[in-house]
């Protein structure tokens, strides 16, 4: 059963089923049976706790300034200036805009509990009216998350998620380059104001469409062999989704289909997201397990129209992985 109205904090697919499983330890059976133990606990937010409801319940970022220096800390981790002899600071709101301290690294691979925020960036931006930077989450509207869109000095906005529970992941950072006047200068911006469906496509030269062809033969006789292998089934076991695939030799459409997979020459009209590549053949080489697609995406090399949609190219990738691994077994008996 799934939650019904207010979410918990272990989420319910964290939850485990009530049979066991058997595991197969040197040739011998072993059985193991889920079982649970409760430790849950609350934890005060303590002295950061107006800084965590300002952005909850007011949409605004506040520091404290100390009173005989006027430095303002973002976050507010001092009641008491340790430069000014413990001098005290003062609640004070600060900028929503701000700029980057640090070129952010990406996480594209997360643990589970920031799985589904994935890929995102992590940097500290100094906010107008702050002289501390704040560690905060990245992204951008433009499609999928790559090294280069947010660099060091990039100015980007604070935007607040529609659903606040009073974390710091309520708050993340888009680039004020992606929005408009309006949107920069309004305070409290949330995520469903912005357009989050016009990413930017990139745009190949033409090129004769031989090789495409040549390509997209190989990926159907690929995608024929993965819908019968029982193993790559599981890899894309419940997913669904319709694959628009742009190239420089024309525009093909990919369909995962809760175990299907198919590859067509055609082109989709409301696909559930794009993805472009100059050369095909990265598409390909990947389905083949010669080498990651996710890594492509990481170098640039395959565009996604949607960030969170990594999630199924690395999907793609164990469709590759778990078929090879199965014509290995077949071979080697
Ligand atoms: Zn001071």
């Amino acid at each position: 059963m799934e939650s019904q109205g207010k979410e918990k904090v272990i989420p319910y697919k964290f939850i485990p089923d009530k049979e066991g499983t058997v595991t197969t330890i040197d040739g011998e059976k072993y059985l193991l049976v889920n079982d649970a133990m409760y430790t849950f606990y609350q934890r005060s937010i303590g002295e950061l706790s107006p800084l965590f409801l300002a952005i909850r319940d007011e949409k605004k970022i506040l520091g404290c300034k100390c009173t005989k220096c006027g430095i303002v800390r973002v976050p507010p981790v001092v009641t008491h200036c340790p430069d000014c002899n413990f001098a005290p600071s003062e609640l004070v709101e600060v900028g929503q805009v701000g700029t980057m301290l640090s070129t952010p690294p990406i996480t594209y691979f997360a643990n589970a509990l920031f799985l589904d925020k994935a890929p995102f960036g992590r940097g500290r931006v100094t906010l107008k009216g702050a002289d501390t930077a704040l560690s905060v989450m990245l992204y951008t509207t433009t499609g999928i998350l790559t090294p280069g869109i947010i660099k060091k000095g990039t100015e980007v906005k604070v935007i607040f998620r529609d659903n606040r529970i009073g974390e710091i992941i309520d708050i993340y950072c888009v680039p004020t380059a992606e929005l408009t006047k309006e949107q920069i200068a309004k305070k409290g911006l949330q995520e469903s104001e912005l357009n989050w469906e016009a990413p930017q496509e990139p745009k190949f030269p033409k090129a004769s469409d031989k090789d495409v062809a040549k390509c997209l033969k190989k990926m159907q006789a690929l995608a024929a062999e993965m819908s019968k292998s029982k193993r790559a089934r599981k890899a894309i076991e419940g997913r669904q989704r319709d694959i628009a695939v742009k190239t420089k030799g024309g525009e093909f459409a990919m369909f995962i289909d809760n175990g299907d997979f198919r590859v067509e020459e055609k082109k989709l009209k409301s696909p559930d997201f794009i993805m472009a590549c100059e050369d095909p053949k990265v598409l390909l080489d990947g389905l083949m397990y010669k080498g990651a697609i996710t890594d492509s995406v990481i170098l640039k090399k395959l565009w996604l129209s949607k960030n969170a949609e990594f999630n199924t190219i690395f999907k793609l990738d164990r469709l590759a992985r778990f078929l090879a691994r199965e014509q290995k077994e077949k071979s080697a008996k």
